[in-house]
C-alpha cells in the first residue's frame, strides 16, 4: 500500500505559503500528492523511509523550480470575431472616433459575439484558452460582457464553464453584463442597469453559472451611482463583487468595491491614497493589468507604493481581450509587471498564484503549495523562480499537475 499518488523529488520548491519569504523557498524540495491533494510537503532529506515505496509515482525533478499552478485572475477570452483590421486602421491614422463611427470597438465585438451560436464561440475562444493554460495556468476567472442581454451574457458563461470542464481546468465564471451600454439602451444607460439588476443578475443568480459580479466604472462605462446600483443587486443575491476600477480617471471605484467588501479592484492606475487605504480595510486585492497600460501607452503609474505600504495584495493579469489586451500569455504580463511596474519577481509570482487566489475568493484551495490543497503545480525547466519573469518568448514547462 503506497502513501501517496506521486512524490516529487529534488525540486526547488517555491511554495508561495502566507507569509513566507523568498519564495517559501524548499530547496531539494518533496511534494507527496494522495486523491489531488497536497499530502506532504518539505525537504527530500527529510524523507526518512525508502522513497521507492512512498508512491506509486517518483519524479526525481533534478532541481527544477516547482511553482504552484499559475492562476489568471482576469480575463475576457471568450468572444467572437477579431479586431486586427481596427489594429492596423488605427496604425495607418484612422482616429479612434472614425472607428467607432464605423460600428467598430467593443460594439463589434458584441455584434460578433451575439450571432456566433455556443459551438462558434467556443471554438473562436479555445486557442485562447489553450495558450494561456500551456504555460502552466491551472485556474483561469473569466468574464462575460461582450453579450449585453441576457441569453448572450449566459452563452459566454457556459462555453467558459464547457472550456474548464473539457480541459480539467478551474475556471472562475465572472459576470460582467455592466461592461458597456449595448446599442439598444444607447441613450438609456440607467433603463440598462434596470435591466441588469432585474433580470440579468437574478436569472444568472438561479442558474448558478456565475461566481461573482464585475462592472466598468469609468466615464466611457457606467458612473459611480450606477455601478453601486449593481453591486447592490449582485449582494441581494450573494454575488462577491470586482470593479474595473480607476482606470482612465478616479471615479473613487477602488473604494467603492471595498465599501462591498470586494474582492478585487482591477488597472487601478488612478486609484487615490484614500481608496488605497479602504481596499486594504476591506481585504481587496490590487490587480494589476500591464498589458493594458502598455498597449495603451498610458504612463500614469498604479500607487504601487502605496500598495506595498499598506499591505493591498497585489496579483497581476493578462486581462487577455480584443480590445486593448490581445494577449493570451501570462508570462508575458508577468514580464511587463517587473519593467513597468517595477515588481520584483517575487511579487509578480505572489501576483500570479497566492495574491491571484486570493482576488477570486479561493485562497483556502489554491495558490500555494500547503499541506491540504489542491495538487496544482507546475514544473519548470529553469532553477530559480525569477527566470519566470526574466527570458520571454520561451515557454519552460516541464510537467503540469492538476
Ligand atoms: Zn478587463
Amino acid at each position: 500500500m503506497f502513501k501517496w499518488d506521486t512524490l516529487i523529488i529534488n525540486a526547488n520548491v517555491a511554495t508561495m505559503a502566507e507569509g513566507s519569504h523568498e519564495y517559501g523557498m524548499i530547496e531539494n524540495g518533496a511534494v507527496g500528492i494522495l486523491d489531488g491533494r497536497i499530502e506532504w510537503v518539505g525537504t527530500t532529506a527529510g524523507i526518512k523511509n525508502s522513497i521507492e515505496t512512498l508512491a506509486k509515482e517518483l519524479i526525481d525533478a533534478e532541481g527544477c523550480l516547482l511553482t504552484p499552478g499559475l492562476i489568471d485572475c482576469h480575463t475576457h477570452l471568450v468572444f467572437a470575431g477579431n479586431r486586427a483590421d481596427e489594429f492596423e486602421q488605427r496604425l495607418n491614422g484612422v482616429a479612434y472616433t472614425e472607428i467607432a463611427k464605423q460600428g467598430g470597438g467593443i460594439l463589434s465585438t458584441v455584434r460578433a459575439t451575439r450571432a456566433a451560436s455556443f459551438d462558434e464561440l467556443y471554438a473562436q475562444s479555445l486557442p485562447r484558452f489553450q495558450a494561456l493554460i500551456s504555460e502552466g495556468v491551472t485556474t483561469v476567472e473569466i468574464k462575460s460582457g461582450y453579450g449585453l442581454d441576457f441569453n448572450s451574457e449566459l452563452k459566454m458563461l457556459q462555453v467558459a464553464k464547457k472550456l474548464g470542464e473539457e480541459y480539467n481546468i478551474q475556471v472562475k465564471t465572472t459576470l460582467l453584463a455592466a461592461h458597456a451600454v449595448p446599442p439598444e439602451y444607447k441613450d438609456n444607460a440607467d433603463k440598462y442597469v434596470d435591466v441588469i439588476c432585474t433580470e440579468i443578475i437574478p436569472k444568472i443568480a438561479d442558474l448558478k453559472v456565475a461566481d461573482c459580479v464585475d462592472a466598468f466604472c469609468e466615464g466611457i462605462g457606467f458612473s459611480y451611482d450606477q455601478t453601486k446600483r449593481v453591486f447592490d443587486a449582485a449582494a441581494r443575491w450573494g454575488f462577491p463583487v470586482k470593479l474595473h476600477a480607476d482606470q482612465l480617471s478616479d471615479l473613487n471605484g477602488a473604494a467603492l468595491v471595498a465599501e462591498y467588501a470586494g474582492l478585487s479592484a482591477d488597472h487601478v492606475e488612478y486609484t487615490s491614497l484614500k481608496s488605497v487605504k479602504a481596499m486594504a480595510k476591506a481585504g481587496t486585492v490590487a490587480v494589476l493589468l500591464p498589458y493594458a497600460f502598455y498597449s495603451l501607452k498610458e504612463t500614469k503609474l498604479p500607487p504601487i507604493e502605496a500598495f506595498r505600504k499598506h499591505h493591498v495584495p497585489i496579483a497581476v493579469s493578462t486581462d487577455c481581450n480584443p480590445g486593448i489586451a490581445p494577449c493570451s500569455s501570462l508570462l508575458t504580463t508577468m514580464n511587463q509587471a517587473c519593467i513597468q511596474f517595477s515588481l520584483t519577481p517575487e511579487e509578480v509570482l505572489a501576483g500570479v498564484t497566492r495574491n491571484a487566489a486570493l482576488a477570486l475568493g479561493i485562497e483556502d484551495e489554491v495558490g500555494s503549495i500547503e499541506f491540504g490543497k489542491k495538487a496544482n503545480m507546475v514544473l519548470w525547466n529553469v532553477k530559480k523562480p525569477a527566470d519566470l519573469c526574466y527570458w520571454q518568448g520561451m515557454n519552460r514547462v516541464k510537467r503540469i499537475f492538476k
